[in-house]
């Protein structure tokens, strides 16, 4: 009988509210039941004090209530915060909490591994991959919430999706999730404060374009030229620069929101003067501006970051075309919580 259960987060609030009518109870119901399973994060029927013992038993009867659990916390010496996640089904997936002055940034996953194959990142090499639902994807959130509120004496203020996974591979999800993080029945995080991190799939950018998402873009693009990006970015053969570039374009003329660009410069693969002057003509195409990360190793050692000299003609060359460019340290290296270092090392 187990198995007829439905998951009760999978629904909307609508379907709550007709699904109690269907029950001849009220519809106001089903947005009782929503607040307590988005606002107040209920892990159990038995929790909802303003239903009625039989209401909760129906509900019992009807429906599981699938929730993550936070496995293990690990604390980087710089403040960083690691959790490994674990799922309803026992996979695992981490998340980030990454403290500043003024900031808590939530790092959150969107898959288990990945679907694309970057030859830097430590998350491509694991195999197991699903979607994560809209439920597990907000769940990482309120954990970190917590977490911040805890440690940091401060709500969460900013989320970012460069954890595990390709959000937009995972795209109704995704927004989904987003949709319960920013509305008053969820947490009501402002969209401005959420950052979605993609390798760059062209159609899915357009898609959130026409969507009229009001979260921010930030594109993984490390690299400007075709045959360098395909060598590192593999899935860059099917979806080119050239459609890359259109759909940012198009990002650009329908949001009037500035898109970031995540790169890194490694010794031999990105390091030249050609490197530079392809990426500040990527540039110019929409409004635009730099992130370059340090590389965080991993296991093999076919990837270095670049020297300083390197990274200084970057930098010197994009401001003089004035393009904003911010050079960004690591944080959490010490825990494998850094970029491209989720690979769930922390279970064994
Ligand atoms: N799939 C999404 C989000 C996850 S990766 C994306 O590609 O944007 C988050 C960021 O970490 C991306 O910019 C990615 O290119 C970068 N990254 C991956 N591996 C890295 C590594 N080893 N060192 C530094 N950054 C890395």
């Amino acid at each position: 009988m187990e198995s007829k259960k439905r998951d009760i987060r999978a629904l909307t609030r609508e379907q709550l509210r007709d699904f109690f009518v269907s029950q001849g109870d009220k519809a106001f119901r089903g947005n009782q039941v929503y607040e307590w399973l988005w606002q107040k994060s209920a892990y159990s029927f038995d929790v909802m004090t303003n239903l009625s013992k039989a209401t909760r038993d129906m509900l019992e009867e009807n429906f599981v209530i699938n929730h993550i659990q936070v496995d293990q916390m690990q604390r980087s010496a710089d403040g960083t915060i690691k959790n490994a996640v674990r799922l309803h089904d026992d996979l695992v997936v981490e998340s980030v909490l990454i403290p500043t002055k003024t900031r808590t940034t939530a790092c959150v996953s969107s898959q288990v591994g990945c679907s694309l194959d970057c030859k830097f990142c430590a998350t491509a090499r694991l195999k197991r991959m699903r979607n994560l639902n809209p439920d597990e994807i907000y769940d990482q959130v309120v954990a970190i919430d917590n977490e911040s509120r805890l440690y940091f004496d401060r709500p969460l203020s900013n989320i970012v999706f460069m954890g595990m996974g390709e959000p937009l591979m995972n795209y109704n999800n995704v927004l989904k999730a987003i949709e319960k993080i920013t509305s008053p029945e969820g947490l009501g995080m402002s969209p401005k404060r959420i950052t979605v991190s993609t390798s760059g799939v062209p159609k899915l950018i357009k898609k959130m374009a026409d969507d009229a998402v009001k979260f921010k873009l930030a594109v993984s693009l490390h690299s400007a030229i075709d045959e360098t990006r395909t060598s590192i970015m593999p899935f860059n053969a099917t979806f080119t620069l050239a459609d890359l570039r259109e759909a940012l374009v198009y990002w650009y003329q329908k949001t009037k929101s500035r898109i970031t660009y995540e790169y890194v410069v490694w010794e031999g693969i990105n390091d030249q003067r050609k490197d530079v002057d392809a990426l500040v003509e990527f540039c110019r195409f929409a409004p635009s501006k730099v992130n370059l990360i340090e590389y965080n190793p991993i296991d093999d050692g076919d990837f270095q970051q670049a020297s300083n000299i390197a990274i200084e003609m970057y930098v010197e060359t994009l401001e003089k075309n004035g393009i904003t460019v911010t050079v960004r340290r690591s944080r959490g290296k010490d825990i494998d919580a850094a970029c491209g270092q989720l690979a769930n090392k922390s279970e064994s």
